[in-house]
């Protein structure tokens, strides 16, 4: 890692829209080590009156679907209309494979040559706590770099979806006609969680098959309630790879934000996820400092042994603990 900065000059140069100080000042939110925690915060505090003013989107699908593909079209659809996007993701995956979604640049090779675009992947090594943190923080300084759009990818499995979808304005689900994907969609609860869904690889031999998903789709979101935003979810079909329905899945976020800007729905829904976020962070420090303490380290072998063995309930053990903790650090 490079030597660090002070914070004043992180903050100047975030602010200024300097990339390698944005990078820099990133990579302090995924750092593990507490100074580098506490300049992190204090940069974050100081760019606070700068963040908030992006749209941010969450992006979602199974791996395959053609995420990648549409994020790198959507991206250059959105910076020819003269916006500066920047693409963070979430990768629950990439701890075990010590890669990420969007480690291999090449896979989005020509935004990541764009001047009005910043591509960061997703961290590595951290908890999928971790992530959702250091990604939340990352949106921040990306805000107060200038870029108006985030978008944030995820892949379709586990918590991510959630994750997400508590950290962005909107979300979109990718995918693909057939493939049980839309009973798999509905199992999930994904599909409730969408503000929009988009049939994926429309084109070719696939197209009259995808056509046949949408129609499928649109007649069983009728079946849902009302979403809350007052938008009515569109279903839509697109080609990322022919770069077609790009633009009018563009329209259709654009939309959502004008009429949940009017109805007030978009300002409650972030003061909503900014006391998640602060509900998020007490239980994640909580859990650090419990697990870091060194008399719970000492304890904890014997304890889970003896859980283990059927020794001792669960929920005993954890009082015990707990009761150690607390006894400790008050
Ligand atoms: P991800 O795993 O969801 O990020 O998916 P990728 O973007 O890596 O795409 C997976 C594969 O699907 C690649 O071989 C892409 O070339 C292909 N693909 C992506 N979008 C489309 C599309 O719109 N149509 C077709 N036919 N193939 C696509």
């Amino acid at each position: 890692m490079h030597p660090r900065l002070s914070v004043d000059e992180y903050t100047k140069g975030i602010l200024a829209g300097d990339r390698n100080t944005l990078s820099r000042a990133i990579t302090l939110t995924e750092s593990r080590l507490q100074e580098d925690k506490i300049l992190a915060a204090a940069i974050l505090q100081n760019v606070l009156p700068y963040t908030g003013n992006a749209l941010r989107i969450g992006i979602t699908g199974v791996p395959g679907v053609g995420k990648s593909t549409f994020i790198e079209v959507l991206g250059k659809h959105i910076t020819s209309l003269g916006k500066r996007v920047a693409v963070l993701a979430i990768d629950p995956s990439s701890k075990k494979s010590g890669g990420s979604i969007l480690g291999d640049k090449t896979r989005m090779e020509k935004l990541a040559h764009d001047p009005m675009a910043f591509i960061r992947p997703s961290a590595t090594g951290l908890s999928l706590g971790g992530v959702a943190r250091s990604t939340r923080e990352s949106m921040l300084l990306c805000e107060a770099a200038g870029y108006e759009v985030i978008l944030i990818e995820t892949v379709g499995v586990g918590q991510s979806e959630t994750l997400v979808k508590g950290m962005t304005d909107f979300f979109l689900l990718l995918m693909l006609a057939g493939a049980g994907d839309e009973l798999q969609g509905m199992k999930k609860g994904i599909t409730e969680m969408a503000d929009m869904i988009a049939i994926n690889k429309c084109d070719g031999d696939n197209k009259a098959a995808a056509q046949k998903a949408m129609a499928a789709f649109r007649n069983a979101l009728h079946l849902f309630p009302k979403p809350e935003s007052g938008f009515s979810n569109p279903v839509v079909c697109c080609s990322a790879s022919e770069e077609s329905g790009i633009a009018e899945i563009w329209e259709h976020v654009q939309r959502f934000h004008e009429i949940t800007s009017e109805n007030d729905f978009f300002i409650k829904n972030r003061q909503l996820q900014s006391l998640e976020w602060m509900q998020d962070s007490v239980r994640q420090m909580l859990e650090e400092n419990f697990y870091d303490h060194p008399d719970i380290k000492r304890k904890l072998t014997a304890v889970r042994k003896a859980v283990t063995k059927g020794e001792l309930l669960p929920v005993a053990a954890a009082q015990q603990l707990i009761n150690l903790f607390v006894k400790r650090t008050i």
